[in-house]
């Protein structure tokens, strides 16, 4: 054998760097708290609990391909049409059917240089072209974005609030932006920390689905809602592009058990409150107690923070990282995502948060 005769992968596909989740592995002996992917440290509603039970007696069936109950609680609670809601297993998997229904060889798609790492992943998959732009101060650029647009342009991907920045554009500056795409052009607002955001200024962008033909939304069960591991997204976008991705996804792309949970999940608004409630309080004495160290931190919106170390020997973000990781508090390391002396730490229990602020003390002592 030799590499003239092997299957070769299409264009772009070894072009990809694999996504590397956030670790969870600390010294034996020591508690693990997990504070590198954005879980929810609440955990899930004891309501979806209870369904996965009841769905696991009827295994032998496949489930409903067009998640119709979750469409439908999904739909409810935001006030919807389901026919304009897909679900998938994971927001991830309706951002690579997105790019492998809007995208072909030589299309380009454009997302910020400090995006979501699935969106090159989504764009190279389909053999398109990722086009990368700056961001300023840590915050996506609407004119950089509408510089890069060309006639091969067919995709714009935007996390409102990023991933790992916690930055948001308020929704006039999305408005701007769609107002300078041509309307062939498929703006995907991926809002997968909506719930979490506390500003006037902010939509998670379903009115501006509603009122346009080239805008989708898609949202997730993983984060405010604790059910990361069941695999649960959902996008809500005009009937055409529904229509398209439906074409394109798997017959029976989210489990039963998962629809079953997703929809009891979305009818807990006591849960949700909950969640939101924690946050809110955390994320502002998170913040606090990093500033109080003397580190940066970007302003967050979401579940989550991004802090900056010192350019000094020995107090790096790797070193942050070491001596975190040796006493149980797993952050995550965002060098992927061009901040090679950052850490991005989630907004996780009491017992965690504190933990992670006294250890951080005594690393920069
Ligand atoms: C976590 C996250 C998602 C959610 O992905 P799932 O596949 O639904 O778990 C989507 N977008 C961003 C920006 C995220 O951080």
């Amino acid at each position: 054998m030799n590499e003239t005769n092997i299957p070769v992968p299409k264009p772009g596909v070894m072009d990809i760097a694999m996504y590397v989740p956030g670790k969870s592995k600390v010294p034996d002996g020591v508690k693990l708290h997990k504070l590198s992917s954005n879980e929810s440290p609440i955990g899930p509603s004891q309501q979806a609990v209870a369904a996965i039970a009841d769905a696991t007696s009827k295994m032998e069936d496949y489930p409903d391909g067009s998640s119709t109950q979750l469409r439908n609680a999904v739909a409810e609670a935001h006030g919807l049409n389901p026919d304009h809601i897909i679900c998938g297993n994971g927001s991830d998997e309706i951002l690579g059917l997105l790019a492998n229904t809007y995208l072909a060889n030589g299309d380009e798609a454009i997302f910020t240089e400090h995006g979501f790492l699935v969106y090159k992943i989504a764009t190279l998959t389909a053999g398109a072209k990722p086009v990368v732009v700056r961001e300023e101060d840590c915050k996506a650029n609407v004119d950089a974005i509408l510089e890069a647009v060309t006639p091969k342009t067919k995709l714009v991907f935007l996390a409102n609030p990023n991933n790992p920045t916690g930055t948001y554009l308020p929704i006039e500056e999305i408005r701007r932006l769609h107002a300078g795409l041509p309307s062939t052009v498929v703006l995907v607002i991926d809002a997968a920390y909506a719930e979490y955001v506390r500003r006037n200024d902010y939509e998670s962008g379903i009115e501006m689905v509603s009122a346009s033909s080239n805008v989708i939304m898609t949202r997730t069960f993983s984060k405010i809602y604790g059910l990361a591991a069941l695999r649960i997204g959902w996008a809500y976008g005009p009937r055409h592009m529904i229509d398209a991705l439906n074409r394109v996804r798997g017959p029976f792309n989210v489990n039963a058990a998962a629809i079953a949970a997703g929809a009891a999940a979305m009818r807990d608004k006591s849960h949700l409150e909950q969640s939101i409630v924690h946050n809110d309080e955390w994320l502002v004495k998170v913040t606090e107690g990093l500033e109080a160290l003397g580190l940066d931190v970007t302003p967050s919106v979401g579940n989550f923070v991004l802090v900056h170390f010192p350019d000094v020997e020995g107090k790096r973000a790797p070193d942050a990282d070491d001596y975190l990781t040796k006493r149980g508090f797993v952050l995550r390391l965002v060098g992927g995502y061009g901040f090679p002396n950052s850490l991005r730490m989630t907004i996780g229990t009491a017992e965690a948060n504190l933990g992670t602020l006294a250890a951080l003390k005594e690393f920069l002592a």
